[in-house]
């Protein structure tokens, strides 16, 4: 029996923090250029999970003082038309930062789609330049997610360095490019998937495990080592996580709840990157 009672990383209130700053930054931009950062959502198709997830991001940027517009696409678009409605963002000077909305419709090329996004407007952090500087640690945008999973981290002051890492998933958004943020972090990085064997000791030799699977409550108490740091990216149906929380709080030294841990921070790292956009670009073109 253990005694341990996880603490819990509050991303809700990590995310607060993140907002006022750029609320403050997204003031200055308006003060110095007439404009406030403006943030420019593609959504195709109606699934009506991307469509909340839209119209939530939305009411995050006006709340800081970003503009918000949504494009919406019908849901037979092709994937040139999505690709000639990102490319316009690009070339369009008032819009400072891209967002296409995954997942698109099966018929769309989700990859070439974010490759149009420029590269000074990527602050979802989805394009393969986007990918590389994160895989080299070099300055760039970050995908949001994984951003905001080492914001949580270094934010309860988790030591990475040395530490074995173990990610849960492999998508090109979240898994990988966390994986090589944490690579770069000097951690020693195990990535899984659903091809791995025996995930559950995998996980057992994890310091700090990150759950990026979409599957609810994959990951059981049982499997982690005493006092690891999990880090749970999953969000499914009935707010349940990809780690089997009432399990873990019991095993783990800190654990995100779900929701109000990863969820909220993501927002605010598209946020923060959206204000920086704007300082960069707007700063260039010297106005
Ligand atoms: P995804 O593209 O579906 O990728 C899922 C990954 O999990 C794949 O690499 C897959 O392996 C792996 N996997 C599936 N079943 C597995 C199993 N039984 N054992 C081990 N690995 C398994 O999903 P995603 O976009 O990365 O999202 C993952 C989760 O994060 C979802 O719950 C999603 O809702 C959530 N999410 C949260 C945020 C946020 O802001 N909090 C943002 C994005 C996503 P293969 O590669 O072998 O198929």
């Amino acid at each position: 029996m253990s005694s341990m009672h996880a603490e819990l990383m509050d991303g809700a209130g990590l995310a607060a923090a993140m907002n006022d700053e750029t609320a403050g930054r997204a003031r200055r931009v308006q003060e110095r250029w007439g404009r406030p950062p403006c943030l420019v959502a593609v959504l195709v198709g109606d699934d009506p999970a991307s469509a909340t997830y839209v119209r939530m991001k939305r009411a995050r940027s006006r709340a800081v003082g970003i503009e918000s517009r949504i494009v919406e696409l019908d849901a037979g678009a092709t994937t040139a038309e999505v690709v000639g409605a990102v490319c316009a963002l690009s070339e369009d000077d008032g819009v400072d930062g891209i967002l296409l909305q995954h997942p698109v419709p099966a018929q769309v090329d989700e990859r070439a789609a974010f490759e149009a996004i420029a590269g000074g407007k990527d602050v979802d952090g989805v394009t393969t330049t986007s990918f590389a500087a994160m895989a080299f640690g070099l300055p760039g945008f970050v995908s949001c997610t994984p951003g905001a999973i080492i914001a949580l981290l270094d934010a309860y002051g988790v030591e990475l360095a040395g530490r074995r890492a173990v990610v849960v998933g492999r998508s090109p958004i979240l898994g990988k490019p966390v994986a090589m943020i944490l690579l770069a972090r000097d951690a020693s990085v195990t990535i899984c998937h659903s091809r791995t064997r025996d995930l559950a000791s995998v996980v057992g030799e994890a310091d700090v495990v990150v759950a990026a699977v979409g599957k609810p409550e994959l990951v059981r108490g049982s499997w982690l080592k005493q006092g690891a740091v999990v880090v749970d990216a999953g969000y499914n149906a009935g707010s349940l996580g990809d780690v089997a929380f009432d399990e873990a709080v019991g095993v783990a030294s800190r654990i995100t709840p779900v929701p109000g841990g990863v969820g909220p921070v993501t927002i605010a790292m598209l946020l923060r990157q959206t204000a920086q956009a704007a300082e960069t670009s707007l700063s260039r073109r010297g106005h």
